[in-house]
């Protein structure tokens, strides 16, 4: 998958719409197109890394934005108190579609490890 078409890059660039819910300089929060709780959001770094393999290439300070901006959309999504999962699906056997790393941030429902 090059950057090219890789999906985020071209949400990144502006190519395909998406519902962005959070914006700023090295990361982006979307919607997520396939919903699969009353919350669910993407935090994208705009900085193509495929997967928690290549997350070295990331600069330190926008590993934990992520993490950061997991946390600022949960807040604004209302869903900060009654808790949200943080979920990094890495790799087939995790059911990844889309190799460019990102966080889901889902809540509004009860979830949990499977
Ligand atoms: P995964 O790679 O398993 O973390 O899943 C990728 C996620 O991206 C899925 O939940 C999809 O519904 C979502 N997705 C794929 N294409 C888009 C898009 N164009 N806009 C928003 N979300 C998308
Ligand atoms: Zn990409």
């Amino acid at each position: 998958m090059s950057e090219a078409d890789c999906v985020f890059c071209r949400i990144v660039r502006g190519e395909i719409e998406a519902e962005v819910v959070y914006d700023e300089d090295d990361v982006l929060a979307i919607e997520d197109i396939n919903s699969k709780a009353p919350v669910h959001v993407l935090v994208i770094p705009r900085q193509h890394v495929a997967n928690l393999e290549e997350i070295g290439a990331l600069p330190d300070t926008v590993v934990k934005r992520l993490f950061e901006v997991a946390s600022t959309v949960a807040e604004k999504l209302g869903v900060s108190e009654g808790g949200y999962a943080v979920t990094i699906n890495n790799g087939p056997d995790a059911g990844q579609e889309v190799f460019h790393l990102h966080l889901h941030v889902m809540g509004g429902r009860r979830l949990g490890m499977p």
